[in-house]
């Protein structure tokens, strides 16, 4: 045997119960986006490296160590998308399409970061991601945030911890900036070395550190949410009360800055306690600063990603993934000369019960193994054709779940009584 190739570490192949699950989020994400009036844009995977070094921020995790990047043949330095917002941003500008219009737009697909693989934290990993460009008041980051809430209830997901913050003005983020190395300093001897480094190039990620024994050192800090500029702390008044409006619990987390350098006022998560440490499955926030510097017109944005891999651990773990591709009827194929009448009558069959899923035992085999199939397969109703059937014109239905009698119809009578009997 030639010997097997393995895929790359930390790059899955998504398959049984995980695809199911991640197929049912991202089709019930789109439901929820096209019920708020948000319209799909599809963007490439491959980006010019240029633009995720400008827009995520030179010193963050993304840029300074996880980043998939290569030269193409024409020796142009090329990066394998690590988040979506970026090359939204690129294409919005790039199309004009934020000129005297909002956009309010959606995406899905993988996403690349050369990270340590581990549970919930994958190389190639998949988000949702949704962007809105053009509106500056609060309501529409409350508008993210609870059509997200709309979307677990739909999944039906609960115990999913709502944590949101400001981080003010660039301004007042600068002012505070500075408050805070100050007080880092003090304690200088305890921090740890990314936490030393980032004290240079980039304090506020400190109060991000996964680093325990540095939470009381953080938790003491100056913080963010108090000292923040009139005009954000207004729109996170608002923000609060929209969300007590329609009843959207959150709890105020003031160490909350997320990784990327771009976010400014609103920013949020969705946290959950049953998958360890990689316990976010939701997040973002406002970013206005962004389009500006991709290259665009100064225009008002906000935005968040999901992270499929972790949603579908959690419906897995909950029993929340539905029988997507379970089939109705298995149509059992026994004796000779029986699969040419099979196949019209199983096609006649997805003629008439367009939302009845028909599974036809393909590859011949005995009756008791074909029924072993069709009873793994989870249908409702065996229909039998054998060698007295086909010559009756008839075809026996049997039921696989309940203790109610098999019946034999005429092919011309199958499609109805079954639709009868699926209450179709
Ligand atoms: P974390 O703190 O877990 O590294 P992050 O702040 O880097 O997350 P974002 O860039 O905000 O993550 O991405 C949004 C979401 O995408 C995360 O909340 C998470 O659900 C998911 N995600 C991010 N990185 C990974 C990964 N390597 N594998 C799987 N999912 C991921
Ligand atoms: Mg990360």
């Amino acid at each position: 045997m030639a010997k097997q190739i393995a895929a790359i570490r930390g790059m899955n192949d998504i398959y049984g119960e995980s695809v199911d699950a991640f197929n049912h989020i991202v089709s019930s994400a789109e439901s929820v986006m096209t019920q708020y009036g948000y319209r799909s844009i599809r963007l490439p995977i491959v980006e010019k490296t240029e633009l995720f070094s400008r827009s995520i921020g030179e010193v963050t995790d993304i840029v300074e160590k996880e980043m998939y990047t290569f030269e193409d043949r024409s020796g142009g330095s090329l990066t394998l998308r690590p988040e979506g917002t970026a090359g939204c941003v690129r294409a919005v500008v790039q199309n004009g399409l934020t000129h005297n219009q909002v956009q309010k737009l959606f995406y899905t697909g993988p996403m690349f970061r050369y990270e340590r693989p581990q549970k919930g934290r994958y190389r190639q990993f998949h988000q949702f991601g949704v962007e809105v460009f053009g509106l500056a008041t609060p309501d529409i980051d409350a508008e993210l945030i609870i059509l997200t809430a709309r979307l677990w209830e739909k999944l039906g997901l609960e115990n999913l911890e709502l944590q949101i913050n400001s981080l003010g003005s660039q301004a007042a983020r600068a002012d505070y900036r500075k408050k805070l190395v100050s007080y880092l300093t003090e304690y200088k001897d305890q921090l740890d070395e990314d936490s030393l480094r980032r004290l240079e190039t980039n304090p506020l990620r400190i109060l991000d550190t996964k680093n325990p024994e540095l939470k009381a050192i953080v938790e003491g800090a100056p913080k963010l949410i108090d000292h923040l500029d009139e005009a954000s702390a207004a729109h996170f008044e608002m923000l609060k009360a929209h969300l007590d409006d329609v009843g959207v619990e959150y709890v105020i987390n003031p160490s909350l800055v997320r990784g990327l350098d771009y976010y400014n006022r609103s920013v949020f998560e969705w946290v959950t306690t049953e998958l360890g440490a990689q316990g976010t499955v939701c997040a973002g926030g406002r970013y206005d600063g962004l389009v500006e510097q991709i290259g665009g017109k100064p225009t008002s944005a906000v935005g968040f990603a999901m992270g499929i891999e972790r949603l579908a651990a959690l419906l897995i773990d909950n029993n929340k993934v539905p029988e997507i591709s379970k089939p109705d009827l298995y149509v059992v194929l026994v004796g000779e000369n029986v699969e040419r009448p099979g196949l019209v009558i199983s096609e006649m069959l997805r003629d008439a019960l367009p939302g009845i899923n028909v599974q036809m035992n393909c590859g011949g085999g005995s009756f008791k193994s074909q029924f072993k199939k069709a009873d793994k397969s989870g249908a409702s109703y065996a229909i039998v054709l054998g060698e007295q059937e086909v010559a009756d014109k008839v075809a026996a239905i049997k039921p696989l779940r309940e203790k109610s009698e098999q019946q034999t119809v005429s092919w011309d009578a199958l499609a109805a009584t079954l639709k009868d009997l699926l209450s179709v």
